[in-house]
C-alpha cells in the first residue's frame, strides 16, 4: 500500500482496535428478515467501511475522497468496505448511474471483492427489515401515524430559537398506529394523507429530534422492488438500519449529517433494545467533504451543467466527474495521491486545485512517453538543405522516449528540408533577451542541427509566413560536433512532410471565480467561455501510433492525452491536454 498520511480516523481506530472493542462482534439480528451474516459466525473482517452512493448521477472528485477513505481504511486495517448503493428513493435512480459508479471505482483501483463474490450491496434488499424496524418501534410506543397536513407540520417543527408543538395525532393508542401503517403498506391511503414519524421530542434543541419522519407514501415503481412497496423509508431511518445489518463498524460521511448522528444513535439504541441489533453498533463519524476551487462537486449542478448542455456530457473534460478527470487524462495514481495529500480533517475548507494538478504532474512526469507537438504552426525553410545533403535527403534524429528512463527506449523521425516551428520562436525584431530565432542569429533545432536565421517571407498584410535559415554543417546532436558552436535556444519542431495533423482541445477551467457557488451566486453566471480551445497542430510521426487513453508530455507544452472516444475515429488524432507543464493557477 502506498505510503499513508495520518488522519483522525486512523487514531481513532487505532485506539478501538487496541481496547478490544470489536473483538466480540456477531450479528444479532433474526434470520429471514435481511440478515446478511450468520448470526452466530464472528466477523472474519476486523473492520467494515462502505460507500454508499445514491445511484442518481456520476460520481466527482469529491467522491473520490470518500472512496479513498472508505476502501483506503478497509485495506490497510484488514477490513472490508462495502460498496452499497443507496437506493431508498425510487423516482431518481437509474441502472446507467449504477453502471458508471462501479466503472469509477474499479477504475481508481479499489474493489469490493472481499471474499472472490464482488457482492454489491443495495439498501433496497433491506426494506422488508426497515418495515419491520417501523413496527417495532411503533410496539414500543416510539413512533406514530400523523396526519397533519405538510404545512401544519412545517408550523408545528419550530425554529432554532423556538421549540416545536406536538401534532395532535402524537398520542394515537399503538394498535392504531400499526393499523394504519399496515393500511398505508397496504396501499389503502393517499400520497401526502399520512406519515410515520418517530417520537422522540418536539422541544429538543436538536431539530433533526423533533420527531423526524421515518416513512413516507410513495406510488413509484423502484428499479429493484418494482411495485411490492407503496411506502419508502426516509434515508435518515434507512442508513442507520443499512450500516447496523451489514455490521459496518465506522460510518464515515460529511460534516452536514453531524445534526443527525443523535437520531442515529437513538434510532440503533432503540433497536438494540428491541433485540434486533447488538453492540457494538456503528458508529457514525463525520469529515470534511472536499471543496475544490474552480470546481463544483453538486451532483444536481453537475446535471444542470450537463441537461442545459453547457458541456458536452457527463465525461467532457471540463467536468469533475471521474469520467470526466478520466478523459482529461487523469490518471487513478493522481487521484489517490491527491486525496492522500490532501488528508481528512474535521475542519471545512477549500483545497487549491493546483494540489490536484501537482499531483497529477508528479505522476504522469515519471511515466509519460514524451514527443514533440508544435501547437501554433509556422513554417521554417531550410535553404541549404539540398546543397548540403543532395536534393530528396531526410535526415535520421533520434530521441528519449523518457529522459529519465533509459529502458523506455528511443523514438525515431526525420529532419525534413520545412519543419514546422511554433510562431513564438521566430521574432523579426527580436525583444530584449529573445533567444530563439531571428535574422542572423542561431539555434538549436532539438535533437537536430544548429540552424541560422537568415530571413523570412511574408503575406500582402505582412503577417510572417515562412521562416528562412541555413544548416550549420556538423553540429548534430549526439556527434561530436555537437558543442562546437554554442547557442541560447533550443527550438522544438515537426517535420513538415513526415508529421501528422492532429486535433488538440486546449482545456483550462470550467468557471472564472474560485468559489462558483459561494454566497447565493449562480454558477451557470461564472462559466469561463474559453475553458475549450480547439487548434490544429502537427505531431511527431510516431504519436500516429497512440492508442486512445495513452498520456504524453509533449515537450514543453504539457501532458496530453489521447481522446478516449474521439481519437482515431475517422482517421482523425484527437488530444486533450490534461494540463500545462507548470503551475498556471491563481496567478
Ligand atoms: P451530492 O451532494 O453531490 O448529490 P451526495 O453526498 O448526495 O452528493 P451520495 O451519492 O450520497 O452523494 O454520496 C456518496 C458518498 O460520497 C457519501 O458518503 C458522501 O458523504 C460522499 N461525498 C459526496 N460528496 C462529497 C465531497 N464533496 N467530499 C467528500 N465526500 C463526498
Ligand atoms: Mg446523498
Ligand atoms: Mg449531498
Amino acid at each position: 500500500a502506498a505510503a499513508q498520511t495520518t488522519n483522525f480516523l486512523r487514531n481513532i481506530i487505532d485506539a478501538e482496535l487496541a481496547n478490544g472493542k470489536f473483538a466480540q462482534r456477531g450479528w444479532a439480528g433474526q434470520p429471514g428478515e435481511g440478515s446478511l451474516h450468520d448470526a452466530a459466525a464472528p466477523d472474519p473482517a476486523r473492520i467494515r467501511t462502505r460507500f454508499p452512493p445514491e445511484p442518481n448521477g456520476y460520481l466527482h472528485v469529491g467522491h473520490a475522497k470518500s472512496i479513498c477513505l472508505n476502501f483506503g481504511l478497509a485495506r490497510d486495517y484488514g477490513g472490508v468496505c462495502h460498496m452499497r448503493f443507496d437506493d431508498t428513493n425510487p423516482e431518481k435512480e437509474d441502472q446507467e448511474y449504477v453502471d458508471s459508479i462501479l466503472d469509477a471505482i474499479k477504475w481508481l483501483g479499489f474493489s469490493w471483492d472481499a471474499n472472490g463474490t464482488h457482492h454489491q450491496y443495495q439498501a433496497s434488499d433491506y426494506f422488508d427489515f426497515m418495515y419491520h424496524a417501523a413496527e417495532l418501534l411503533i410496539e414500543r410506543g416510539m413512533a406514530y401515524i400523523d396526519q397533519q397536513t405538510a404545512d401544519e407540520m412545517r408550523a408545528n417543527r419550530g425554529t432554532l430559537t423556538e421549540a416545536g408543538k406536538n401534532s395532535p395525532w402524537r398520542d394515537r393508542p399503538v394498535e392504531e398506529n400499526l393499523r394504519l401503517f399496515r393500511e398505508m403498506k397496504d396501499g389503502k391511503h393517499a400520497e401526502g394523507s399520512m406519515i410515520l414519524r418517530a417520537k422522540i421530542d418536539m422541544g429538543s434543541p436538536n431539530i433533526n429530534l423533533r420527531d423526524p419522519a421515518i416513512y413516507r407514501i410513495r406510488f413509484a415503481e423502484h428499479h429493484n422492488t418494482g411495485n411490492k412497496w407503496c411506502i419508502y423509508p426516509m434515508y435518515t431511518f434507512a442508513h442507520p438500519i443499512e450500516d447496523a445489518l451489514e455490521r459496518i463498524t465506522h460510518s464515515i460521511c460529511t460534516l452536514e449529517f453531524e445534526d443527525q448522528r443523535p437520531f442515529y444513535d437513538w434510532l440503533l439504541g432503540q433497536l438494540r433494545d428491541a433485540g434486533m441489533f447488538s453492540e457494538p453498533l456503528p458508529r457514525q463519524i463525520e469529515f470534511a467533504r472536499l471543496n475544490l476551487t474552480y470546481v463544483i462537486t453538486s451532483k444536481r449542478k453537475l446535471m444542470q451543467l450537463v441537461n442545459e448542455k453547457h458541456v458536452e456530457g457527463w465525461d467532457d473534460p471540463r467536468m469533475p466527474t471521474i469520467v470526466g478527470l478520466r478523459r482529461r487524462g487523469y490518471t487513478p495514481e493522481a487521484i489517490q495521491l491527491f486525496c492522500e495529500r490532501i488528508g481528512v480533517s474535521k475542519g471545512d475548507s477549500w483545497i487549491d486545485y493546483s494540489i490536484l494538478e501537482g499531483a497529477l504532474r508528479d505522476d504522469l512526469d515519471e511515466k509519460a512517453p514524451r514527443g514533440m507537438a508544435v501547437l501554433d504552426p509556422l513554417k521554417l525553410k531550410l535553404t541549404n538543405w539540398n546543397a548540403l545533403f543532395g536534393t530528396g535527403h531526410t535526415e535520421p534524429c533520434s530521441a528519449p522516449v523518457h529522459p529519465h528512463h533509459e529502458a523506455m527506449g528511443v523514438r525515431e523521425f526525420n529532419l525534413t528540408p520545412e519543419v514546422w516551428i511554433e510562431r513564438e520562436d521566430f521574432q523579426e525584431v527580436p525583444e530584449k533577451g529573445f533567444r530563439r530565432l531571428f535574422p542572423e542569429n542561431m539555434a538549436r533545432l532539438k535533437y537536430g542541427y544548429v540552424i541560422k536565421c537568415t530571413g523570412c517571407e511574408k503575406d500582402a498584410d505582412g503577417n510572417v509566413t515562412v521562416v528562412l535559415a541555413e544548416i550549420v554543417p556538423n553540429t548534430k546532436s549526439g556527434t561530436p560536433g555537437a558543442d562546437s558552436v554554442k547557442v541560447k535556444g533550443v527550438i522544438t519542431w515537426v517535420s513538415a512532410s513526415e508529421g501528422a495533423p492532429a486535433e488538440i482541445r486546449l482545456y483550462d477551467r470550467l468557471f472564472t471565480e474560485a468559489q462558483p457557488d459561494a454566497g447565493g451566486r449562480n454558477f451557470l453566471d461564472v462559466i469561463n467561455p474559453n475553458a475549450k480551445r480547439v487548434i490544429q497542430t502537427w505531431i511527431e510521426p510516431g504519436l500516429t501510433n497512440a492508442t486512445a487513453g495513452t498520456s504524453f508530455q509533449f515537450e514543453r507544452h504539457g501532458y496530453f492525452v489521447a481522446d478516449r472516444k474521439d481519437h482515431g475515429q475517422s482517421g482523425k488524432l484527437v488530444f486533450n491536454r490534461t494540463t500545462t507543464l507548470k503551475d498556471s493557477w491563481g496567478k
